[in-house]
């Protein structure tokens, strides 16, 4: 498949012919950064793994630049940075066994460009290539603009070809902000308890991101355990580990939704929600 950047990564774990492993997928997160995919749509690698009847395939929009960097990598160059982020990415996709891994190498400023039409055309051939039932984006109401504008850029890609691509489900993930905040009847639950050793594995290949000192490795653990325990105060969880998911959905199929007060409305229910417990006990 051809892209706009030159620096494009397409990469099938299996060898399999691209058009061939890209027409295979029923999951497909598209997200902003390398490591991403791994740590908000691990509910979709689960679904697929050690499957033929299902196959996960992940996009990262961005080229990984300007990440930090300490250890080893402490003196790499932004370029030389690039193509480790791109090697782990390649790293975690053999370990999740991924229908394929597309790496799209834009900066984060054209990803934010309401403007770059470039960005939302290679989401759309990856969408019509890819034709997904489930699909895995950042959630609007995360904290990091570059993972807001792949989503917003992903939704005006979604509404493009909304007459050929129907997913049955857009989720909105958690990276940058948990979305235990939502009424319970607003959430998407995602059990994520199938394979922690694949689920740890997937987030400890990104060396470069942990050997930071940033321990997203026992985070994302810890959010999915904390999640699961405190999702219901009575009776025994059923799953060991959760994630939370916003539903997007509608925003894909109707381009007359404004994603603004979509996500504005779940706030006010919240607000609601918040505001009648206190006064209950007043
Ligand atoms: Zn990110």
């Amino acid at each position: 498949m051809q892209f706009h950047k030159s620096t494009a990564d397409f990469f099938v774990p299996d060898g399999l012919a691209p058009a061939a492993a890209i027409a295979r997928t029923t999951h497909l997160c598209l997200s902003a950064h390398q490591d991403d995919i791994e740590i908000m749509a691990y509910h979709g690698v689960a679904e697929c793994f050690g499957r033929q009847d299902k196959w996960f395939t992940g996009v990262v929009v961005t080229n990984g630049a300007g990440s930090p960097r300490s250890g080893i990598y402490g003196d790499y160059t932004d370029q030389q940075m690039q193509q480790v982020r791109v090697l782990e990415q390649r790293k975690a996709a053999y370990v999740g066994e991924y229908a394929c891994q597309i790496q799209l190498a834009f900066t984060s400023g054209e990803v934010k460009n309401p403007k770059e039409t470039a960005v939302v055309s290679d989401l759309e051939k990856i969408l019509l290539a890819a034709n997904p039932e489930y699909v895995y984006l950042h959630n609007p109401a995360d904290k990091h603009d570059t993972h807001v504008g792949v989503t917003m850029r992903t939704i005006a890609a979604l509404r493009n070809v909304r007459d050929r691509v129907k997913p049955k489900k857009v989720y909105g993930c958690e990276v940058w902000r948990d979305l235990d905040w939502m009424l319970d009847d607003d959430k998407q639950i995602l059990g994520v308890s199938a394979r922690p050793n694949i689920a740890a594995a997937l987030v400890g290949v990104f060396d470069s991101q942990v050997s930071g000192g940033k321990r997203y490795d026992l985070a994302t653990a810890g959010r999915r355990v904390a999640h699961a325990t405190y999702y219901a105060s009575h009776g025994t969880d059923q799953e060991t580990a959760l994630n939370f998911a916003m539903d997007l959905t509608p925003l894909a199929q109707d381009p007359s939704l404004d994603v603004t007060e979509y996500v504005l409305a779940l706030v006010d229910r919240f607000r609601g929600d918040v505001q009648r417990r206190v006064n209950s006990v007043l």
